[in-house]
């Protein structure tokens, strides 16, 4: 057999540089082989053959292969369910140990926990390292060492924690020449895993300048351009988070604390994953959920009749992405005017959104159906007419995105505001007392 490496496994960190876990593989003595495997069961449950996300993937692995082929390695691509694909490298090398970074979904530490146990059995190792958050699940407690799970002590306790230590960058370019020397190796077409292009640019790395200037003040209009549209990004590891919150904390408060907002999800999904199938609080999984499919359907649409919501929803379905503003405001009319279960609305921007990212899409839905963290009070319900005049005053959003509005042609609201807030109110109180 060929001499003994160590593998480091790809998931949701897609970078060379300040990547802990890589960092960590080439300091370990061996000679490293980087893997990425497109894992078939994700790919199986996409029900859209043109998907956003996994295009961005594999854009990315051909861009990385440069990099590595640039260095005299190779990138190991393969298709297929992650354990079986490591039986086969164990046949094909000498591993040592398969490195990686966390992840904090339900399904991965799963995965995660049955590939140590088969490593283990085999004689290798396996590690994982943070790297997708600042600080991860037991490095933010409260004073008697509880997760945290509302949001602003939270915040608190993490500003005051966060010294230089913490975001330092991991210099794995410093040990490239620990890579093993190697031939390309193939990497599958698109098509071969059975999708198909939209050749959609994406979204740029850096953060602009001028939004780290402005982002207090141009986060919540989504007529402009003021918010970083880095989510992709982080969702995929193209960008370090240590980088980006090095750069806010030297520029921007606000933009900071959106950063906490992640970590702070990610911990709860860490500590409470429940979350993931019921509410956070147990007394909403009794709210008696009206789940009329055909509302449903004209909410997916677009075509509720009320304008910001219906123009975030076609945000939604023509880019992949929707303003932060405007996922609270669909979210909220789904939730409360509609009263469909949120995990409806959840499973459908789970299907859209190009940033899908379970953790904080989980809890922004929990937020709006004010099931989770933090919750507001649940007789607090958005009016999504006040809520566009004073995000969108002049329209320009609604226009752009629902061009026939103040025409004959759009629809009429589907629901009145007033007799829907008091009839969300009055359904959650029911919920309450039958919980
Ligand atoms: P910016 O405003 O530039 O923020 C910078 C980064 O901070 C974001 O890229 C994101 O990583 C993080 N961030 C900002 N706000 C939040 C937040 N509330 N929770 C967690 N992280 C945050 N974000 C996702 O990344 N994936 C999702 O699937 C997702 N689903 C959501 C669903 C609902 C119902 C709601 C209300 C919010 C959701 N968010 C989600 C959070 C937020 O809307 C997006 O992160 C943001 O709109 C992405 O655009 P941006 O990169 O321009 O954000």
């Amino acid at each position: 057999m060929s001499e003994p490496v160590v593998l480091f496994w790809y998931r949701r960190d897609l970078r060379l540089h300040d990547n802990a876990g890589l960092y960590h593989a080439l300091r370990s003595g061996f000679p490293v082989l980087p893997v990425f495997i497109f894992d078939q069961t994700i790919l199986d449950a996409l029900d859209d053959k043109q998907d956003r996300r996994l295009e961005f993937i594999h854009h990315t692995i051909l861009e990385m292969q440069q990099e590595f082929r640039a260095i005299g390695t190779s990138l190991i691509v393969r298709y297929g369910k992650p354990l079986e694909v490591y039986k086969e490298l164990l046949n094909e090398f000498d591993i040592q140990a398969v490195y990686t970074n966390y992840d904090y979904e339900v399904y991965a530490k799963n995965r995660d926990k049955t590939m140590a146990d088969m490593l283990y059995e085999n004689g290798a190792e396996f590690y994982a390292y943070k790297d997708q958050t600042i600080f991860d699940r037991d490095e933010i407690l409260t004073g008697s060492g509880s997760p945290y799970t509302v949001f602003t002590p939270y915040s608190r306790n993490w500003h005051n924690k966060l010294n230089d230590f913490y975001l330092k960058s991991y210099p794995t370019q410093n040990y490239f020449s620990n890579f093993l020397k190697t031939a390309a190796h193939p990497i599958p077409k698109l098509e071969e895993l059975g999708f198909k292009p939209l050749n959609e640019p994406f979204p740029g790395k850096t953060v602009r300048s001028e939004l780290l200037n402005q982002y207090k003040e141009t986060r919540d209009f989504p007529a402009v351009r003021g918010t970083s549209e880095l989510s992709i990004h982080l969702r995929f590891g193209t960008v370090s988070i240590r980088e980006l919150a090095r750069k806010a904390r030297e520029r921007n408060f606000t933009f900071l604390n959106e950063l906490v907002w992640r970590d702070f999800y990610f911990q709860v999904l860490d500590h409470f994953p429940h979350v993931e199938t019921s509410s956070f609080r147990p007394a909403y999984d009794h709210i008696p959920w009206r789940n009329n499919e055909d509302e449903f359907q004209r909410w997916c649409e677009g075509r509720t009749g009320y304008p910001i919501v219906d123009a975030g929803m076609r945000q939604l379905n023509e880019t992949g992405w929707m303003h932060n503003r405007v996922r609270m405001i669909t979210a909220s009319f789904l939730c409360k005017h509609l009263l469909i279960d949120w995990r409806w609305g959840e499973a459908y921007f789970a299907k859209k959104l190009r940033d899908y990212d379970l953790s904080a899409n989980n809890g922004g839905w929990q937020w709006a159906a004010g099931s989770g963290t933090d919750a507001a009070p649940y007789f607090r319900v958005f009016n999504p007419t006040l809520q566009a005049q004073k995000f969108d005053p002049k329209g320009e959003y609604i226009r752009r995105w629902v061009p026939e509005f103040n025409s004959l042609a759009y629809v009429q609201p589907m629901v009145e505001h007033t007799m829907a807030r008091n009839r969300a109110i009055e359904m959650y109180k029911k919920g309450f007392a039958d919980s």
